[in-house]
């Protein structure tokens, strides 16, 4: 059986600022703060990754994510969110237990930063599109 430090919040075995918990999963804020009311959501059962979790659990998180959200609007006057995952190293994942982050926008300046890259002059999209689906 997979255990891990989130495993050991979602037991309550480690402290954890929580703001949102039922029988499925947890929500409670990242040590890291990259802004004011950044928070984590991750189930109570041990899954890797997006991939790995279950439909249902997968769902009721995301309803989970949307409560806490509307929660962090009224209550730190959010202006939008950022709301992801990543899945292994190569994307950032450093704990190895599923989670969705959420982080609260409040200025294009207030410490998180999401860079897309424009590469459509460079790419063949119709090539790409032909790898996924053919
Ligand atoms: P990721 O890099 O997507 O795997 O995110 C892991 C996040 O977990 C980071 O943002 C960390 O700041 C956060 N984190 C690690 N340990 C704890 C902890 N004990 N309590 C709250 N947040 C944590
Ligand atoms: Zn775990």
């Amino acid at each position: 059986m997979d255990s891990c430090i989130f495993c050991e919040i979602g037991k309550h075995h480690i402290p954890g600022k929580v703001i949102y918990e039922d029988e499925m999963c947890m929500a409670f804020l990242d040590l890291s703060q990259t802004t004011d009311g950044h928070t984590l959501v991750i189930p109570k059962k041990h899954f890797h990754d997006i991939l790995e979790v279950d439909e249902k659990t997968l769902s009721h998180m995301m309803n989970v994510v949307q409560k806490v959200a509307h929660q962090l609007q009224t209550k730190l006057d959010a202006q939008g969110f950022n709301i992801m995952t990543n899945m292994n190293e190569i994307a950032g994942q450093s704990v190895h237990h599923f989670h969705i982050h959420i982080i609260p926008r409040f200025s294009q300046q207030d410490g998180f930063n999401a860079i897309y890259t424009d590469r459509s002059k460079e790419i063949d999209l119709e090539a790409i599109y032909h790898r996924i689906m053919d």
